[in-house]
């Protein structure tokens, strides 16, 4: 290791628990609670309902705070490319949503089914008509495998096709798939949607991990990758989509330019892909699919999505820097369903979270709010088994490093690479919980 690189076991420790530390003394720091008969309605709670459900049970008191979600498993989805790489089981990334909730927060375990802004009511799945003050929507996104003809779960783990962005299962049989392919070899192929998605990064670090280990399993010539990217560049912002090439480059990964996988035919063992010239055929032994992302239905359906941008997407349709409906003032949207630019990332929920806190709050006193949301969003890439590049970036594809001068975001870190396996889980759990 680099002498510029080395930081040791016990700084980064300390790195970690500083941040944690830190992380309590936010919360137990708040401001005086604020007295209000607010009926606050979040849906979805997952990364973002849950954090600021909790932060809003801290801030107020005697609102009303429902959150809705008839999930009862909370799944840490950063946790789900370690699964698919077997460093982790799938229980590694399950809690129990409940678990999670202040006790001022009610939670409504059944789905949304309808929200009506005018009116300023949700119906949930049992038809009752939950009516609200302020709503927040936090559902996340829909994965759209129907998109992908001949593509279905069922496939997954034991065709030669993985899927880990399915879930915990999915993700543990896409690693089944996929380490079959690192010990018996062939043609790999790794794709990723031309919707937006959540965690840009994670089909490249499924791309990187694969190889490392083939690379030291079957061993090289006995297998070859090819990354399919949706359009002509590796990643959104250029800085880092050159430095993935230079890495693609240095491994023997292939790297091939707008193609969109759009069906598959698992008994040949063939990815069509459609590119501007028309549709290509690629064979493969193992085959890695990430389907179209987009708004669940709900959102789709309810006026709150945008009429003129993402509309085969369905984002709901809110200020970039304040995540405040443009046409429905008392609705905010936040982490991977709102329509912004940058920022499908837990990471970015932790920094979202805050600015719908301020800008609720000072609703709720007659006011206007201050903070603004500025696109952060990071992306540990892992690239080998024990290294990563911090990448963190903000709407105007700035890199945005937490720690300048100490973990340099483009470089093959052993400390990044423990930031996600270590200290991203923690982080998050700290932020779910309302403190960080
Ligand atoms: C493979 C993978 C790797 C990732 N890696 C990283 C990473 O390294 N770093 C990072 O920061 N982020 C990462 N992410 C992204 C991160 O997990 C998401 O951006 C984050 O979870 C978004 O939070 P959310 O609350 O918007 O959505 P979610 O956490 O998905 O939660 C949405 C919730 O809404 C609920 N819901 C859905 N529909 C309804 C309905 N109709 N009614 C009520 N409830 C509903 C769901 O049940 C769910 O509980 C990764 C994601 C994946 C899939």
């Amino acid at each position: 290791m680099a002498s510029d690189e080395f930081i040791s076991r016990r700084h980064f420790m300390g790195l970690v628990s500083g941040a944690i530390a830190a992380a309590g003394v936010a919360g137990s720091a708040a401001a005086q609670p604020i007295a209000t008969k607010a009926r606050i309605v979040i849906i979805g709670a997952g990364a973002a309902g849950t954090a600021i459900a909790n932060r809003l049970a801290m801030r107020l008191e005697q609102a009303s705070i429902l959150i809705i979600d008839g999930r009862r498993d909370h799944i840490y989805q950063p946790g789900l490319s370690l699964v698919a790489a077997g460093l982790r089981p799938a229980s590694y990334v399950v809690s129990r949503t409940s678990d999670w909730l202040q006790p001022g927060v009610k939670l409504i375990e059944e789905p949304a089914v309808a929200i009506d802004p005018v009116a300023k009511t949700v119906a949930t799945a049992a038809r009752n008509t939950v009516p609200y003050d302020y709503l927040i929507v936090a559902p996340g996104l829909v994965l759209d495998h129907e998109a992908i003809e001949g593509f279905s779960l069922d496939l997954v783990g034991s065709n030669g096709v993985g899927a880990l962005y399915a879930g915990p299962d999915y993700a543990a049989r896409t690693w089944a798939a996929a380490s079959r392919f690192t010990e018996t070899g062939g043609v790999g192929l790794f794709t990723r949607p031309a919707t937006e998605m959540k965690c840009a990064g994670a089909p490249l670090k499924h791309t990187f991990l694969i190889d490392d280990i083939a690379s030291r399993k079957v061993g090289a010539g006995r297998y070859k990758i090819t990354y399919a990217a949706h359009a002509d560049s590796l990643f959104s912002v250029p800085i880092v989509s050159e430095k993935v090439r230079m890495l693609f480059e240095e491994r023997g990964i292939n790297a091939v330019y707008s193609r969109v996988l759009k069906a598959i035919d698992p008994g040949r063992r063939i990815a069509t892909f459609q590119t501007p010239k028309g549709t290509e055929e690629l064979g493969y032994d193992y085959l890695h699919v990430i389907p179209p992302q987009r708004a669940p239905a709900l959102i789709r359906q309810s006026d709150l999505s945008w009429a003129d941008k993402w509309t085969d997407q369905g984002w709901v349709e809110v200020d970039q820097y304040t995540l405040r409906h443009r046409r429905y003032p008392d609705v905010f949207a936040l982490g991977d369903v709102a329509g912004v630019p940058k920022g499908k990332t837990a990471a970015s929920v932790k920094w979202q979270v805050p600015v719908v806190e301020d800008h609720l709050i000072a609703a709720i006193k007659g006011k206007e709010g201050t903070e603004r949301f500025n696109g952060y969003t990071s992306c540990p890439l892992m690239t080998r088994v024990g290294r990563a590049m911090l990448i963190e970036f903000d709407y105007r594809n700035n890199l945005a490093p937490s720690f300048p001068g100490l973990i340099s975001p483009l470089e093959e870190l052993w400390i990044s690479w423990l930031m996600k396996e270590v200290a991203l889980r923690a982080t998050y759990y700290a932020m779910l919980r309302g403190k960080a």
